[in-house]
């Protein structure tokens, strides 16, 4: 139904009558599947010859290492590096066309949520150089859920606050639970995101359009992704944010 409005027939009539348009969009619906399964299988298609390019490349290395050739071990070093980044693109492809047609499997668990946060920390120290990255400390809060998919929620959203906010300002992480909800939070003092793009920035492929986001990598994958993974537990996931000043994005579990 595009539109409808209720008819006001006057206060002795009883009858509610309604006008509204009416639109078809199984053609569009169809038109989005085929779109879906064909960005699947090239994903797929590709995902294996790079399966095995990757382990090629990985015999290589460590033939060249025994030979003590440095300069070969090197390129292939940066090679298995670039490799990795086109699985990885792969691999968020694939996972949009398996969340799309319900073929991914949610594994619950219980386990604590500030021990996983703790990892995210300790290895966050290591790769993130160009932020100072700042965790609350967080209590022990005992979950039921996904722990891997959980973990790459927060990975996610803590990757972005990277690409989308300036070198050297901070990025704070903290984990507080609340009204029977655990809630995850990761703010940014970077751009920030209108209203207008809030609303659709969980949506497939969405990305905000500007000049700088040109300049900044991204598919417009991974917000949905997160979306997914968290409606898949009955949770919670948003976004408040101030263009100028910052976003923070949060989502809750139910404890
Ligand atoms: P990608 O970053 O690969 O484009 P995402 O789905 O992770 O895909 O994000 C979608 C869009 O949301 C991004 O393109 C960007 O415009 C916006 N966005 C995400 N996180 C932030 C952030 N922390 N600050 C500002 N904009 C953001």
């Amino acid at each position: 139904i595009k539109s409808y409005g209720k008819l006001n027939l006057g206060s002795d009539d009883n009858t509610n009558l309604f006008s509204g348009v009416a639109m078809d969009i199984t053609e569009q619906k169809g038109n989005e599947q085929r779109k879906n399964a064909f960005i699947g299988m090239v994903s797929h298609e590709l995902k294996n010859p790079l399966t095995s390019i990757n382990a090629y490349l990985q015999l290589l290395e460590v033939k060249a290492n025994k030979a003590k050739d440095d300069f070969t071990s090197g390129v292939l070093g940066k090679t298995l590096v670039q490799v990795s980044k086109m699985r990885n693109i792969i691999g968020g492809f694939l996972d949009v066309s398996r969340y799309e047609s319900g073929r991914i499997s949610i594994d619950i668990q219980s386990f604590d949520l500030s021990e996983l946060i703790k990892e995210v920390e300790e290895e966050s120290i290591t790769t993130i150089t160009s932020h100072k990255v700042i965790f609350a400390p967080v209590e022990y809060t005992l979950v039921n859920a996904d722990r891997d998919k959980i973990g790459q929620v927060i990975n996610n959203f803590i990757n972005n606050a990277v690409k989308y906010s300036p070198i050297n300002s901070t990025i704070n992480i903290s984990c507080v639970s609340k009204n029977n909800l655990a809630e995850v939070c990761v703010k940014d003092e970077g751009m920030g995101i209108s209203s207008e793009n809030q609303k659709n920035l969980f949506e497939r492929y969405f990305r905000v359009q500007g000049e700088h986001m040109k300049l900044i990598a991204g598919f417009g994958i991974g917000l949905y992704i997160c979306k997914e993974i968290i409606e898949r537990h009955n949770g919670k996931i948003g976004v408040e944010s101030e263009m100028g000043k910052g976003s923070v994005f949060y989502f809750q579990l139910p404890l």
